[in-house]
């Protein structure tokens, strides 16, 4: 190879290495609340006790990335906190919590962000906790795996509980031109954002048809991944402990992805942050602070 194409390749491959480690340094993530949900332990993991039930926060996240803000789940829908009818009779016993701080549009201000100042939406998965508020996000691409949507707007047997029509039938108005319509980057697989490799999103089938999962590579932090509900509590993880069958739409997947989990922690130092643990979620730093 001639001297010059080498030098060329050199400064290629040097000029992508020092450009994705200055991204790096600019990448912000921010831990938000949506309220929070009472619920059994034992939904939410295997053998633990049902009563007396325990409240569990509504986590969702944000990226400032230098090319765009990612919004990580959009938690309970707002409607909730006038109308708590909103999900009907059967999660009533889910207690939500609906001050009218919890608004996502609320959160998102305590960093001086609008729902409109948001490029990438990506939902864990389209569950009443977590995809809400996707209506709130018309100038947002939502980002979701197509068996995700698929399974949303026609569940498979067993798995139509947690899914609320009104929250996301925006993404449906999208191929119909409506004045509500949200723009949707369905997708079969994972997803590079930026191409920078900071923020990838990763199909993880597990909780639901079309789970997935978000790592987001931090200067000081490092490689930190956003679980949605492939898992609920650290224990989870350390301890290899699934959840209910009820919240397990592939067991195995989920149990792969503690083990991918487990196998971050050890070779990259990595950390994950859950949406629903009490413990750890407290013990986050919440926005307006920030891990960089
Ligand atoms: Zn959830």
């Amino acid at each position: 190879m001639p001297r010059k194409t080498i030098m060329a390749l050199a400064a290629l491959v040097l000029g992508t290495a020092f450009s994705t480690a200055s991204q790096a340094e600019d990448i912000k993530l921010y831990v938000f609340s949506s309220g929070a949900l009472t619920i059994g332990k034992g939904v939410l993991q295997n053998m633990a006790p049902m009563t007396p039930e325990i409240q569990v926060p509504v986590g969702f996240f944000v990226v400032k990335h230098p090319k765009g803000n990612v919004v990580f789940d959009t938690g309970n829908n707002d409607k909730i906190i006038n109308d708590p009818s909103y999900w009907g009779e059967a999660f009533k016993a889910l207690k939500p919590v609906n001050s009218p701080d919890i608004a996502i549009d609320a959160q998102l201000q305590k960093i001086g962000l609008k729902p409109d100042d948001i490029k990438f939406v990506v939902v864990s998965h389209l569950h009443l906790d977590h995809g809400g508020n996707v209506a709130k996000f018309p100038k947002s691409i939502i980002v979701a795996q197509k068996s995700e949507i698929q399974n949303a707007f026609w569940p498979e047997p067993g798995t139509g509980g947690p899914y609320i029509l009104g929250d996301y039938m925006s993404l449906r108005a999208a191929a119909m031109g409506a004045p509500d319509a949200v723009k949707v980057m369905q997708l079969e697989g994972d997803m590079d954002l930026f191409g920078d490799g900071t923020v990838v999103v990763k199909r993880w089938v597990g909780h639901t048809p079309g789970s997935q999962m978000m790592t987001v590579r931090l200067k000081n932090k490092g490689l930190t991944i956003l679980t949605g509900d492939n898992v609920y509590f650290r224990d989870n993880v350390e301890k290899n402990l699934p959840p209910n069958i009820v919240l397990a739409y592939s067991p195995s997947g989920i149990l792969s992805a503690y083990e991918w989990i487990r196998l971050q922690m050890a070779t990259e130092k990595a950390d994950f942050f859950t949406a629903h643990d009490p413990d750890a979620f407290k013990a986050m730093k919440k926005a307006p602070e920030f891990y960089d």
